[in-house]
This record gives structure tokens, sequence and C-alpha cells, in this order.
């Protein structure tokens, strides 16, 4: 089986080149109305290569916004798991434009890769998807797939997905499934398969501070009123202590720890701690005491100030007692912290560091994110394992975790379901930046991962999901 896979990709592979090339010409930037068109554009040609891969059921799903594309493909076993993949098929802005060493939206085969804006985010990865459908049908002589599929493929994705909760609620009845494949981040190395287990939330906030109704002369009436800014900032500095830990009171209430077995896979994960110094422009590394830098970027939560304001800003001096002050905030969650709890803690935090004299408002920018998370012993998981182990010939697959997050949590939230990520992009991919490129037997290898995934999914039976 493995090999009928890997000799139908193989055969097949000039296919998908043949189809990127022919997708990543449409430049379908949601981010800048002028190329909504294409966008649209875009979503009818993803549309209709799922129609000529077999897909019976294709709809565009209109939104408040850009349309996503549908595409379901029933198995014949009625006991057969559910699997909804999803990805997104906009693109980022090109901007710098002058920086690409080629035309964004003309694909160029370069040896190994192949350049161009969304080569590797996000549709070069969709294409693998459906030559993996082809390979699982090729090597199980079936007409239908031996799961059902769903492909749910959003047209705002680099944009915010400002809509696509709403669309999630409008199409829930559609969206049943055992299990989630997203496709839309990468693996460590083209030597190292990889997929990553968790993503964090976010709860942003502001938080301001008013003193006197005016601002005040430091000579009449400084040392004897209460100044906001210097209230601000010590609020500011009671944030962390001297270890690092956030004193938000319950901040780590929820926080599910790591498991040896997790800080064990991660600690395999090579990580270049002076590239990633160098990246990051910064002269040292911080952070919670007792982690490595690895686990604060994925799985510690964190409180970070984005900004801070208040009192005379301009050139010279100015002996006043500033009327207000104010400090821009944000919370990076890990599983199973929400961010409700976060909220009333920060609360209680800000209450609590706000002295006589002075009003405080907390202002919350939405209602924050959850962080996702893939626990690495979840039949789903292990299956992924095997399915990208089988595909790249290896061992074990290492976890990994992302910083930040994106619309997974919704998905989550909306279907209650199990998720995995399957994503074959590279670290040095350039996504979101000029000279994005995509290594065409990372696509290939992608493309086997799904096929064997799919008979992995097909073994577990819808049973297999609910341990
Ligand atoms: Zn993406």
């Amino acid at each position: 089986m493995t090999n009928d896979v890997r000799t139908f990709v193989a055969d097949h592979s000039a296919e998908l080149l043949t189809d990127l090339d022919a997708w990543l010409r449409i430049p379908g930037i949601s981010a800048q109305p002028e190329y909504h068109p294409e966008v649209a554009r875009s979503a009818e040609w993803f549309a209709e290569a799922c129609r000529r891969t077999g897909f019976p059921v294709v709809e565009i799903w209109p939104t408040a916004g850009l349309p996503a594309v549908y595409a379901e493909w029933p198995s014949d076993d009625p006991d057969a798991p559910t699997v909804l993949v999803y990805g997104h098929h906009d693109v980022q802005p090109v901007d710098p434009l002058e920086l690409w060493h080629t035309k964004p939206f003309e694909p160029t085969v370069d040896g190994p890769v192949l350049r161009a804006r969304g080569a590797s985010d996000d549709k070069g990865q969709l294409l693998f998807h459906l030559l993996g459908v082809r390979a699982h049908l090729a090597a199980t002589g079936a007409a239908n797939p031996a799961v059902t599929l769903k492909f749910l493929i959003e047209g705002e994705e680099e944009s915010g997905s400002p809509n696509f909760e709403a669309l999630l609620a409008e199409r829930r009845d559609r969206l049943d499934c055992d299990v989630m494949v997203i496709t839309d981040t990468g693996m460590l190395a083209e030597d190292t398969p990889s997929a990553v287990t968790g993503m964090r939330g976010m709860v942003p906030a502001m938080v301001s501070f008013h003193g006197p109704d005016l601002d005040l002369h430091s000579g009449v009436f400084g040392g004897a009123v209460p100044n906001p800014a210097e209230a601000l900032t010590r609020l500011v500095a009671a944030l962390h202590d001297a270890d690092g830990r956030v004193q938000v009171p319950g901040f780590y209430d929820d926080v599910l720890d790591l498991t040896d077995t997790e800080r064990e896979l991660l600690a395999r994960v090579p990580f270049d701690e002076a590239a990633f110094l160098a990246n990051a422009k910064s002269r040292a590394l911080t952070g919670e005491a007792g982690y490595t830098t690895l686990e604060r970027l994925g799985a510690r939560p964190t409180a970070e100030v984005n900004g801070l304001g208040g009192g005379y800003q301009g050139t010279g001096s100015k002996t006043i007692v500033p009327s207000d002050a104010f400090v821009k905030l944000s919370f990076r969650l890990v599983a199973n912290q929400r961010p409700a709890a976060i909220r009333a803690g920060v609360e209680a935090f800000v209450a609590e560091h706000t002295p006589p004299g002075i009003q405080s408002t907390v202002h919350w920018e939405g209602e924050g994110v959850e962080a996702c998370l893939v626990p690495i012993d979840t039949p789903a998981y292990q299956a992924l394992s095997r399915a990208i182990c089988t595909a790249f010939d290896a061992e074990l697959i290492l976890p990994t975790r992302e910083g930040g997050s994106g619309p997974e949590a919704g998905l989550q939230k909306a279907l209650q379901a199990p998720m995995v990520f399957l994503g074959v992009g590279l670290p040095d991919d350039q996504i979101h930046a000029p000279n994005e490129k995509v290594t065409l037997s990372m696509l290939y290898k992608g493309a086997e991962a799904a096929a064997h995934l799919w008979r992995e999914f097909a073994e577990l039976g819808r049973a297999g999901f609910k341990n």
C-alpha cells in the first residue's frame, strides 16, 4: 500500500505542479479590496479543481466578506468517520515588491522549490490534499474514499477571518465531523517530520488610570495628589515576579502542564538559540524560570506590555502631574486557560493595584481567543503520526507548539471535535514575506501523508475518536 501511494504520487506529481502554477497566477489578496474579485476567482478555481478531483458536492459559500469553498465526498461505509479539512485560499499582500527576485504571481520553479505568493501558504498545501485523495483512491481501488471528506477552505484567513465564526454558525448543520485536519502549518525541517500540537490563545486589554481631572503644575500640586502615570507603572512592575511568573490572580490555575513525554520530545526539537536571538535582533533571552525557550514560546502563558503612555510626551520638559495614563497588555493563553477567567483575574489585579484617588478602567478588545491543543496520546494524533512516519520513512514525528493562533480555536469551539495539524511548510518558506517558496518534495510527501491518514482514520472508525 505504501508503494502504491508513493508510486501514484510520483506518477502524478507533474499534475500537482501544473495546477499550482495555474492557481498561483490568481492574486487573491484578501487584505486589499482591489483584489477582492481575484479572491472570488481563486475560490471558483479551487471549486473546479475539487470537481475535477471527483468531489460530488462542491459549493461556494458566500460570507459578508469573501467566499469560502466547501467540498464533500461521502464514504460508502456508514460507520466511516467524517473528516473536516480546513485551509485557506486567500493570500498575503506582496509588498515590498522590490524585494522579490521573481514576480510574486508568476510562479517560478528553481531547482527543488517553487516561488510565488501563496506557494506554501496555503495553496500548495491544499493541492497536495487533492493529489492525496486521488492517491488514497488509487491505493484502495475504491470509487469513494474510506472516510467521508469535507473540505472547508476559507477566503479571509490572511485578513484575520472576520466572518469565519458567522460562517461556521450559519453552516453548522453541514459541518458535523469526527475529527478536523488543519492544513496551514509546517514542519521543522525536510528531514525532521513534525506536527503542530498547540497554538496559544490571546486576550488583549487596555488599562487606563485617571487621576486629577486636568494636568496639574507639579510645583504647586506634586507630592500631594496621586500621579496616575506613577501608579500605573507600579501596576506594570507588579505584573511579573522575579521569576517571570505572571501575578494576575488565578492566572495559572487552569494551565495544562506539559507532560514529561512532551518535554522530552520538545527537547529533541532542533532549536538554534543563537539564530533565534539574531532573528529577534535582541541581545538576551528571558522568560519564566524553569522553562526552555521553546517551552516558553509554545506551552507557557504570558503577559506582555504592548504599549505604555501618559503625561507629557513632547520636546523639552513640562512639569506636570498628568491627568491620565494607559497601558496596553496582551495575555497569551495555553490550554486549558479560559479567556473569561483571565479577564476576571486581570480585573481583580487592576482593582488591587489602583491606589486611592485613581479611577481605573479596563477595556477589552473583544472576548479573546482560546488556545488549542492536540494531546499527543489521542487516537487522532497517533494516526497522524503513523501517516506522516509512513510518508517520510521516519520512526517518529516531533510535536511542536506555535506561539500564535489563527481561526483554529473558533473551529474547535464550534465543532467540538478532536483536531490534528497536517502541514508541510518549512521554516524558510518566507510566508507573508517577499520570495515565498515551497519545497516541492514536501508537497509530494504531504500528498502521501494525507493518503495514509484517510486509511488510518478509516481503520480507527467513528468510535475510535471518542476515547
Ligand atoms: Zn496560512
